[in-house]
């Protein structure tokens, strides 16, 4: 990657091309260096659980199967670490289909109003203790041009961080309004909120706040990246403004589709 034309003075058309060539150069080296971070980031974090669960084997295998307490102790820790894995690997795949988002042959029309609603209600479901507030005009239909199911994974991602991060104060707020042409979503929370020196690191590959309390959780710090990437992927934007003790406010705006390019649509898809 070291390959650089240097010395290129000349305004000709050679020289043009061979800017060009070093720009390239230049993206591929930066594009190398991601993949190879990502890679290393991934392995430890692989590393973790894998340690741990050789550690209970060990013990078992030395003394411990014959303690029932250390037993059971060593075997859920096990699938503890084995789950998180798995959640891990899956993290890891569903980022790397997010980036792979360009095919507008598969793209769809998504009615925002309705796919926020049908997310809020299941985890309405899921999560008896949250009141769930949705604040939308329900006479103002807004579309874009999205995946459903990738606006609902990416408002699973944001619902599930309210929850997980949340304090005694167990509400969330979403709201969807329209802006400058754009839809907008925020959900918000109350609970236990990010410093603001490193709320826009969030979004970052494996970054977690406090390591501690996300593992816990089950955080593996991919979830807002997977969430960048798919709404990045739509020309859309995310954002995050929090304040520690007092709560997180995730936004995110997409590009609206047009009234009559819905229309077009349609009626090519009725023909
Ligand atoms: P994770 O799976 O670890 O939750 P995310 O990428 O979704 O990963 O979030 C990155 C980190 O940002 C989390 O580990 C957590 O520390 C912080 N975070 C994300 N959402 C919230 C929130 N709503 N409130 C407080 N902290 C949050």
């Amino acid at each position: 990657f070291k390959a650089r034309v240097k010395n290129i003075d000349a305004e000709d058309e050679i020289s043009e091309l061979l800017m060009i060539y070093n720009d390239m150069m230049h993206r591929m080296e930066v594009t190398y260096e991601q993949q190879k971070h990502f890679v290393e980031d991934a392995s430890h974090e692989l590393r973790t659980p894998v340690q741990i669960i050789e550690g209970h084997l060990n013990l078992l295998n030395r003394w411990g199967k014959d303690d029932p307490s250390v037993l059971e102790e060593s075997l859920n820790a096990s699938l503890f670490e084995v789950k998180r894995m798995k959640k891990l690997v899956q993290e890891m795949l569903d980022l790397s289909r997010a980036e792979q988002v360009s095919n507008t042959a598969e793209l769809q029309i998504t009615n925002l109003n309705e796919a926020v609603e049908q997310v809020k209600r299941n985890f309405e479901i899921l999560h008896e203790g949250f009141e769930i507030t949705y604040e939308h005009n329900p006479h103002l239909v807004l579309r874009s041009l999205i995946l459903r199911n990738h606006l609902e994974q990416i408002l699973i991602i944001l619902f599930d961080n309210a929850v997980k991060y949340s304090s005694e104060r167990k509400e969330i707020k979403i709201t969807l309004t329209e802006v400058a042409n754009k839809a907008v979503i925020n959900v918000i929370d109350y609970g236990v909120g990010i410093d603001p020196t490193e709320v826009d690191k969030v979004f970052n590959r494996f970054y977690r706040v406090d390591k501690a309390r996300t593992r816990e959780v089950g955080g593996n710090g991919l979830g807002l990246a997977i969430a960048k990437q798919l709404v990045v992927s739509y020309r859309g934007e995310i954002t995050a403004t929090s304040e520690v003790g007092i709560g997180t406010t995730v936004t995110i705006s997409l590009p609206l589709m047009e009234e009559e390019v819905i229309q077009t649509a349609r009626k090519k898809n009725s023909k």
